[in-house]
């Protein structure tokens, strides 16, 4: 699952090869737009809000578009071949330089530019977002108290933008482990700006490191590291599930790094 800085990173990308310019080309094929043809429209700004991204048109449409597991974005010159098999493609977009092609891309919508907040208006404070807030985003942790914090980390109406690396590399750094009640997390604050301080860190490079050190093997504190002894203390670090199937997700931590329940 993408991170908010990944979906940053790309949002950015395709600002830079698409914004400003005329669409020459565009095919959504999902079967409720297939019949849309976006062609000769501007598009006037590409950007992402929590995981979702939004690509805005001059004719007062925005496509919103979202990774999921698997979905992404490439950008290659027009000329180019497609960069991955045609049967994932969902969406191209293209213009005289470029074209954008989306893989496995999924909640593919077109909606008024108005009306973008009836499909992100249910997320908590962006993490990336020129708009974030910590207070709100701690208040809305703080309205469930009895609730694993490594769950409500990555619930996107609490704050947008964090998955499951960052949740566990942030418990770890502020030493919980993520089945801790939000209401023994301690400095919720403090929780939330090293999670804004990791995802800023990363934003604008493909790799994500928590740790500063950005060599193979020692980019992550926990995060698939099961097994490896922490780079802190050397013990053993745990994973177990976390969370109700289907929800439930890998989580990782270090038994003497971070206090509190596990399995
Ligand atoms: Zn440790």
């Amino acid at each position: 699952m993408p991170e908010g800085d990944t979906v940053w990173l790309a949002a950015a990308r395709m600002h830079e090869a698409l914004a400003g310019r005329r669409l020459t080309r565009a095919d959504l094929r999902v079967p409720q737009l297939a019949t849309t043809d976006l062609a000769g429209q501007f598009v006037t700004q590409v950007l992402a809000r929590g995981k979702h991204m939004l690509t805005r048109l001059d004719g007062g449409l925005t496509l919103r578009t979202h990774f999921r597991m698997d979905g992404k974005w490439v950008i290659a010159a027009v000329t180019a071949r497609p960069p991955g098999p045609d049967h994932q493609i969902r969406t191209v977009l293209a213009n005289e330089t470029w074209c954008a092609y989306g893989f496995l891309l999924h909640d593919i919508a077109l909606v008024p530019t108005v009306e973008e907040t009836r499909l992100v208006g249910h997320l908590g404070p962006d993490l990336l977002g020129p708009d974030w807030d910590a207070d709100e985003a701690v208040g809305r942790l703080h309205a469930q108290p009895g609730r694993a914090i490594g769950e409500a980390l990555q619930d996107q109406r609490n704050l947008a933008g964090i998955g499951n690396l960052y949740a566990n590399e942030v418990l770890f750094l502020r030493g919980r482990t993520p089945w801790t009640p939000v209401s023994d997390a301690g400095n919720l604050n403090a929780l939330v700006t090293t999670a804004h301080r990791l995802l800023r860190a990363n934003r604008d490079r493909p790799e994500q490191s928590t740790t500063g050190d950005l060599r193979r093997g020692r980019q992550h504190w926990v995060y698939l590291r099961a097994g490896q002894p922490c780079l802190r203390c050397r013990t053993r670090i745990r994973t177990a599930r976390l969370g109700q199937p289907p929800r439930d997700r890998a989580a990782f931590w270090c038994p003497f790094c971070q206090r509190g329940p596990s399995p």
